[in-house]
């Protein structure tokens, strides 16, 4: 296996060649070792059709729930607790690393102890000082792809297939703003040419872990929770892939989330816009900031299985087809709070709506929904640990009250304002269901409204049966509902295809 960083030395970087496909396989996909021997077939199916993939994986399934469960652990003093995540967590790796290279296991085991004990040099560090800052949850964090990618690359290896692991950390920039850090496109695409081109210059396949940068000083950074496909996106967009491929455990983008509706279809096209309001909204299989570097240069996204690679999963374009569906797909995002604001008339009306928006920019806190009358704006935002915070800023100009655990549905699909009736057969879906804030966003593909968030299921499933009982079949995959099955034929993988940016937007399996 050849290491990122000491080959970027071996030859000058060029960008010619056949197109480079970016691959990024989540949590399910490298769970065990049976997964990660699908991804790899996977993997290799792309090489053998002569493209370049570029491979990005996410933590294994959990592994980054249980880094934070042991953090937390570490900064309330309960060293045991953090101690035994970690002890599990280790043996987790190595087992993996284990079935996957037997007895070549000395490097990689060797790589895996040592980050073992150092993450628990971290834990220790944190029960001593009992203090958890957010730069130290997104170190202890980091680990989970750290690891993976690591194993991941050693695997490749020991099945033939000449693979590097990239510390993505050297390539993903961003700023310091941990948890959710911004990344730095610029340098990002200088370090992906300095890196990872000149790896593919000598065929072998880069391997990177998702979700982990580093800020200009060196300092690990995260990109946020699900943010491996937005380190696929921005990978793909800095070395001018032919396409981006996020790989998970459902065959695409569903009308809905499947967990809610098993019978949600899958859809065969979306467009950017389309896919990004869905993402935003809360429909989990793509992180909200994956589609913008696709989009500035017009990479096509494909969502695909990788327990079933024969499915064409959805192709995300710039186009998507006439449906003559009115609706796409239903999203639903939870752990909402809505802060209603009621002016003290202290301030003139457009002053009172500049203070409280600079409250919500002074927090760097993304406001999902507005609604506003002549002295009161409720907004609705993402649950934070700053809503005391933004509570005692917003009450220096207002009176302030907060509903918590509330929901947003979003209904997506293109031109939903221009068909006729729709309003009235959403509000008669959920006629049952109080609901708190509505709105039609105005690029005109979007209707959104606020709930419960004791009602979504309900209220998701009867939406789903209103507007998909009759599917376009042009747009849907009647054949195909819920989970896939994960018995499908890998040894001949017949899949989606990648570069295909000239085909119409369903040609899907060559
Ligand atoms: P990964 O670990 O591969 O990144 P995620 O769990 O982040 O996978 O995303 C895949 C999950 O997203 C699916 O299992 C599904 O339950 C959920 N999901 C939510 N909304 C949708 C939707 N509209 N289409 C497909 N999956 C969805
Ligand atoms: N491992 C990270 C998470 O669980 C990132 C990802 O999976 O995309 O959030
Ligand atoms: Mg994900």
């Amino acid at each position: 296996m050849v290491e990122g960083s000491s080959a970027g030395d071996q030859r000058k970087p060029k960008s010619s060649g056949a197109p480079i496909v970016v691959m990024k396989f989540g949590g399910t996909s490298v769970q065990d070792a049976a997964a990660i021997h699908r991804t790899i077939s996977i993997v290799k199916g792309r090489r053998d059709r002569g493209l370049r993939p570029v491979v990005v994986v996410s933590a294994m399934a959990k592994v980054t729930d249980q880094l934070l469960l042991a953090a937390e652990a570490a900064a309330v003093n309960d060293t045991q607790q953090a101690m035994e995540i970690s002890r599990s967590l280790r043996e987790r790796h190595l087992g993996t690393a284990a079935d996957l290279v037997g007895r070549n296991i000395q490097a990689v085991a060797k790589v895996i102890h040592e980050n073992f004990d150092k993450l628990e040099d971290i834990l220790r560090g944190v029960a001593a000082v009992g203090e958890l800052t957010k730069r130290t949850i997104d170190l202890i964090s980091s680990y989970g792809e750290r690891l993976s990618s690591r194993i991941v690359a050693d695997a490749f290896e020991h099945r033939g297939i000449r693979s590097a692991h990239v510390d993505a950390r050297t390539c993903i920039i961003t700023n310091s703003h941990h948890g959710r850090a911004v990344p730095q496109t610029e340098l990002i695409g200088a370090r992906l040419h300095e890196h990872v081109l000149p790896l593919l210059e000598v065929s072998a396949i880069p391997i990177l872990g998702g979700f982990i940068g580093s800020a200009a000083n060196g300092i690990t950074t995260t990109l946020g929770r699900g943010g491996s496909d937005f380190t696929a996106a921005l990978v793909g967009s800095g070395l001018n892939a032919g396409a981006i491929e996020i790989w998970t455990d459902v065959n695409g983008i569903m009308t809905t989330d499947p967990r809610i509706c098993p019978d949600a279809l899958r859809v065969r096209a979306l467009s950017f816009e389309e896919a990004a309001e869905l993402a935003y909204f809360g429909a989990k299989v793509l992180h909200p900031s994956t589609i913008l570097p696709a989009v500035k240069k017009d990479i096509p996204v494909w969502v695909l299985n990788s327990h079933n690679p024969l499915n064409e999963g959805t192709k995300i374009t710039a186009f998507a087809p006439r449906s003559s569906s009115p609706l796409k797909s239903i999203s639903a995002k939870k752990h909402l709070t809505i802060i209603h604001i009621v002016s003290s008339r202290m301030l003139m009306s457009h002053k009172f709506l500049r203070a409280s928006f600079e409250v919500f920019d002074r927090y760097a806190c993304a406001v999902n929904m507005v609604s506003t009358s002549e002295v009161s704006i409720s907004v609705s935002i993402d649950a934070t640990d700053e809503l005391p915070g933004i509570i005692a800023d917003l009450s220096q100009i207002a009176t302030v009250r907060t509903e918590e655990r509330k929901a947003l549905i979003c209904l997506v699909g293109e031109n939903i304002q221009g068909h006729k009736g729709l309003s009235e057969r959403v509000f008669s879906a959920v006629r049952e269901i109080n609901l708190d804030m509505i709105s039609q966003g105005a690029n005109g593909i979007n209707m959104s409204f606020m709930i419960d968030g004791t009602a979504v299921e309900g209220a998701v499933r009867s939406l789903h049966r209103e507007f998909f009982a009759d599917p376009d079949p042009a747009i849907f995959d009647l054949a195909n509902t819920g989970k896939a099955v994960a018995s499908a034929v890998l040894s001949k993988p017949r899949i989606a295809d990648p570069s295909g940016v000239a085909k119409p937007a369903f040609a899907g399996v060559p």
